[in-house]
């Protein structure tokens, strides 16, 4: 597997360095498994994935595989999608619930 990082997420992953090995671990488990773990997001955010980190924290990801099949890259606007291998996951964001999801779009 792949593995993508946002500067977004680079730089959250700096604001949130209190929790930051809690992060690392759950970015490890979505490697090895980004389906089983991920809840589909919907609306302005079809395609993406998200997991809860902690309570009301969440990474939110793409799986390329996944928004391919779907042809959801054209509606999520996959930064790069058809440069990337199918195993590849890409750490988008992160954050507490209400923030990450106030957000209208990413990788624009
Ligand atoms: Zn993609």
């Amino acid at each position: 597997m792949e593995a993508l990082f946002s500067d977004v997420f680079v730089k959250s992953l700096k604001r949130h360095s209190s929790i930051k090995k809690a992060i690392q671990k759950k970015a490890d488990m979505i490697i090895e498994n980004p389906i089983a773990l991920g809840e589909p997001l919907k609306g302005n955010f079809r395609g993406y994935y998200s997991t809860p980190v902690k309570k009301n924290f969440l990474i939110i990801y793409l799986y390329c595989k996944v928004c391919r099949a779907k042809g959801d890259d054209k509606i999520v606007l996959c930064h790069d999608c058809p440069k990337c291998k199918d195993e590849t996951v890409k750490f988008v964001d992160m954050g507490p619930h209400d923030e990450a999801y106030k957000k209208k779009s990413y990788w624009s």
